[in-house]
């Protein structure tokens, strides 16, 4: 992208950036009463989703990030956050969500980081000023792991946020590295990742931090796996989100993962963590490819049929019930699912089931019960 010529102590006057702007995805801004639309199938947006901004976008360089710096274009010119994530005051938002609030509740903030040297007293500042709006709404702070050392972490827990996710991402230190490190001229450090990762995860408790994890960057299913269990073994959450590729990105033209994987992905990575799943129960091939799952067939089976496998991860609401639903966050309007925003209906289980194949890798299922 080109290069913003206007140093960084002017661009407050000459751009909207934060804190004093924020950018807020499209489904939430329908939700706020800012933007007019409807959600396909009557879904809500059960949590409202902001993204700092700033003129670059991302300081980063994630190949697959429509805010990356080396994206081509203009910084005034980016599909990506200009049409899904259009940009408002803070102090209107905050506004909005105190009113939403009072008329019926918010299940969840959520304030992203971007990579830039503002990110971490920004994100402080925007935090503080939702907080102050609506004191009683929880808050998520989707931190970008490189702003962050461990005093940091510590002093986003006086905030008032009650989860941390950190954008992982990659399932692999390689595909990590190739993706969001040096390898793609990013900053991004794999172990510094991870020592934010745990350092949170000591500070917020069990369950309170999570890990956003992409399928379809190059990385192996056996990788996503490992990396399900280590995750499950630390009590550290694990959202999935499938790889989609954003024009004018460096995997603009990588496809995404086959249906059919990442179904399958959904699945036994519910199954890992809903039903105890043994790791000697998942067969790889030298490739790193899921070739068979060994599973009692009613545990399969009533897990398809509840839909739940197949419904967005993210944090909850109040009640623990699943607030962060991103209605189009891994798929355009019109495109067939890849999460479901709410429970999937018998019809969608029907679409699910062609989807997943599963009697390509279910071999035991589908042989004759010995009598
Ligand atoms: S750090 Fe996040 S926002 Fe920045 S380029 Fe990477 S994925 Fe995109
Ligand atoms: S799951 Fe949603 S609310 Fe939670 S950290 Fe990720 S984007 Fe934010």
């Amino acid at each position: 992208m080109a290069k913003v010529t206007i140093p960084s102590y002017m661009q407050e006057e000459v751009y909207q950036i934060s804190p004093d702007y924020v950018r807020i995805s499209m489904a939430a801004a329908i939700e706020l009463g800012l933007k007019k639309g409807q959600m396909f199938r009557g879904c809500s947006c059960g949590c409202i989703n902001l993204l700092q901004n700033y003129p670059e976008g991302c300081w980063a360089n994630c190949t697959y990030c429509g805010l990356a710096r080396e994206r081509p274009g203009v910084p005034e010119e980016n599909t990506f956050i200009r049409v899904n994530w259009p940009l408002y005051p803070t102090d209107l938002v905050a506004e909005k969500i105190a009113e939403k609030e009072a008329n019926g509740g918010v299940g969840r903030v959520c304030i992203s980081q971007v990579q830039d040297h503002r990110a971490y007293d920004d994100l402080i500042d925007m935090i503080g000023r939702v907080h102050r709006a609506a004191p009683e709404v929880p808050i998520s702070a989707l931190v970008s792991a490189t702003t962050l050392d461990e005093d940091k972490v510590a002093h986003i827990k006086t905030t008032g946020v009650d989860i941390v996710g950190v954008g992982l991402d990659a399932a692999s230190e390689k595909v990590f590295y190739n993706n969001r490190g040096k390898g793609a001229k990013s900053p991004h450090d794999w172990d510094h990742h991870w020592r934010i990762i745990r350092a949170a995860r000591k500070l917020f408790g069990p369950m309170n931090v999570n890990c956003h994890i992409i399928v379809g960057l190059g990385e192996t299913d056996q990788e996503l796996v490992d990396l399900f269990y280590q995750l499950k073994s630390e009590q550290i959450a694990a959202y999935l989100f499938s790889f989609n590729p954003e024009p004018g990105t460096e995997m603009q033209h990588v496809p995404r993962a086959p249906i059919e994987r990442w179904r399958r992905i959904q699945l036994v990575k519910y199954l890992i963590e809903e039903k105890d799943l043994p790791r000697e129960a998942l067969e790889f091939n030298e490739s790193g490819d899921l070739i068979g799952i060994d599973a009692p067939e009613m545990t399969v089976e009533v897990a398809i049929d509840s839909g739940l496998p197949f419904m967005t991860n993210g944090c909850p609401d109040r009640e623990g019930n699943l607030a962060c639903n991103r209605p189009y966050g891994s798929y355009r309007p019109g495109e067939e699912f890849r999460d479901y925003p709410f429970r999937p209906e018998p019809q969608d289980i029907v679409t699910i089931r062609r989807e997943l194949r599963l009697e390509e890798v279910f071999h035991k299922l589908s042989q004759p019960a010995v009598s």
